[in-house]
């Protein structure tokens, strides 16, 4: 069967992705939040231009007619569902009305509390909903650096808040980790420390996997840092499927003290495309699929 718009996620067939089966929905092509550490400049166009998919709305329609009900749809994995655009636009809110009327269970991935904009229809079908908000520092500075054009960090504590309010299960992401940037052990803690404390379930992480066009970003960004990123990725990291990553006991180390933050907190924690099962609760999903089901 041939899908236009809703496909079937498959993250670059990456042996290390957990998901479980479900559907991907991107209602932009491109991102207008301009994060320097975003993997996907590297295979859209003109990424940091948000633009409408032309016809999208007959698109999505004709698509969902071959997917059972019920089934799992992502909004978005390539694009912010809620990129600036969307505030005028509103085709997320559109697509959301008709996916949450025909039964569908919609996950959202963002780091704009526009979404709470749609808390009404959010919560109408509260358990087929669940929003995973990424943070990466409560630092405005260092967010307005890394994340130019994405709402600040307190907007997106404020939006967990709201949304956990309504009754909708919100998983935070602290995706991705960036040595020397957002990798402080005190300021995990107190990220983490706030998010619980603003009702969020789950927190998934991630560190930063490199492509060459991020990770120059990055060093233009970071000029201090750039003999160190180069050391870290290129001569001491490990290339998998197509990324640059760090080595194993790095990302380790790294990842288990936000787990030990997070777990303290009596959250769930869970890692994203790192090959490190163990560091995961047991019987949970990174992208917050679980609470579907609970
Ligand atoms: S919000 Fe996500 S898709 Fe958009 S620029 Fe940032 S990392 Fe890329």
């Amino acid at each position: 069967m041939t899908y236009q718009v809703v496909k079937l996620f498959d993250p670059w067939k990456s042996p290390l992705c957990t998901c479980p089966i479900k559907w991907t929905l991107n209602p932009y092509t491109g991102c207008g939040h301009r994060c320097v550490y975003c993997y996907v400049t590297s295979y859209i166009p003109k990424h940091y231009i948000p633009r409408v998919k032309n016809n999208l709305i007959n698109r999505v329609l004709k698509d969902i007619e071959k997917i059972p009900r019920g089934a799992i749809i992502s909004l978005s994995n390539s694009s912010d569902p809620y990129t600036p655009p969307e505030a005028k636009l509103k085709i997320t809110h559109r697509i959301l009305e008709i996916l949450l009327k025909e039964d569908f269970k919609i996950q959202l991935i963002t780091k704009s509390d526009l979404v709470l904009r749609d808390i009404d229809i959010l919560s109408k079908r509260r358990g087929n909903v669940v929003v995973a908000i990424t943070i990466t520092t409560l630092n405005e500075k260092l967010s307005s650096l890394i994340e130019p054009y994405a709402p600040a960090p307190q907007c997106r504590l404020r939006a967990i808040k709201l949304l956990s309010r309504a009754g909708i299960p919100v998983i935070v992401r602290i995706d991705p980790i960036i040595p020397y940037i957002n990798s402080d052990p005190n300021d995990i803690e107190r990220l983490v420390c706030e998010v619980a404390k603003a009702g969020a379930l789950q927190i998934t992480s991630s560190t930063y996997k490199a492509r060459y066009d991020s990770l120059h970003r990055l060093k233009r960004t970071f000029p201090e840092y750039a003999e160190k990123f180069d050391y870290l990725y290129k001569e001491k990291g490990m290339k998998i499927h197509g990324y640059m990553y760090l080595n194993k006991n790095l990302r380790e180390n790294m990842l288990r003290m936000v787990k030990e933050a997070a777990e303290k907190r009596g959250l769930i924690f869970e890692t994203c495309r790192e090959g490190l099962p163990h560091l995961n609760t047991p019987g949970f999903h990174c992208d917050g699929s679980s609470f579907f089901y609970i």
